[in-house]
């Protein structure tokens, strides 16, 4: 497998305070990876990396064999990043199906293929963005950023604040983008259960840098209790 996403050496900065401290990880076509670690580790720093919506100041990263430095954000996704981010970010004065069109670009996904693997939002189409339950909206977010054709899906804590039911339901989406469209997606969440049903890897953070990076089925009980136990 050839790498499609390559983050290396990369660090990070806000204001004077370090973020990252040279970063390395790697997604292949077709891969889904888990990037683990507590809060505050740099899990959302190293994806605003990616997505140049925080400027690296050293390191490199590469996306389809492409520098991204240098590039702005809207530029960087355009070459294939669709980014799920933290809390829900639906247009509210759009109906779903406005929602979905807005982000359209041609490519393999478009409304019946988004209807298709999210029925509540076919159901709710003509609706009112603001008026969706949390799990709804979420759908509609990961819908859009579907809707753009993206060849790396980055997935930013997309379960958290859901009902169990509807982040079962969001994590069998994901199993289902794995196994039936082989999408990369990068994934952060707090499950650990669902992170090992669902990725091929995992890398951890710890103070921005990575302590662990391996097959998801090496990450035993004692790495996740060191890393990731609070
Ligand atoms: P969480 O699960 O809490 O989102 P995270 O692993 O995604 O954690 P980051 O959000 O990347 O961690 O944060 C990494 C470090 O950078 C933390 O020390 C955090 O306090 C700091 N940080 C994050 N965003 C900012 C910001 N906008 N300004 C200043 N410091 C920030």
């Amino acid at each position: 497998m050839s790498a499609l996403l390559e983050i290396s050496g990369v660090t990070a900065f806000y204001g004077h305070s370090q973020a990252l401290f040279g970063v390395d990880l790697e997604v292949a076509e077709g891969e889904v990876v888990a990037l683990m670690g507590r809060n505050g580790m740099g899990k959302t720093t190293t994806i605003h990396s990616v997505m140049r919506l925080v400027p690296h100041r050293a390191g490199a990263i590469r996306f389809a064999g492409q520098p991204l430095g240098g590039l702005a954000p809207h530029r960087a996704a355009r070459l294939g990043l669709g980014l799920v981010p933290e809390g829900r970010r639906a247009f509210a004065g759009l109906s779903v199906e406005e929602n979905l069109v807005a982000a359209a670009r041609s490519g393999a996904w478009g409304l019946r293929e988004i209807y298709a693997l999210f029925p509540r939002l076919e159901e709710r189409r003509g609706q009112d963005a603001r008026s969706l339950s949390g799990g709804e909206q979420q759908m509609l977010v990961i819908g859009r950023a579907l809707m753009t054709n993206p060849r790396l899906l980055i997935l930013d804590e997309a379960t958290e604040g859901l009902a169990p039911l509807i982040r079962q339901e969001i994590w069998g989406v994901i199993r289902r983008l794995k196994a039936e469209t082989g999408l990369a997606i990068l994934v952060v969440d707090k499950s650990l259960k669902e992170m090992s049903r669902a990725a091929d890897r995992a890398v951890i953070l710890e103070k921005g840098r990575v302590v662990w990076a391996d097959a998801m089925g090496a990450l035993t009980q004692e790495l996740a209790d060191r890393y990731l136990g609070v």
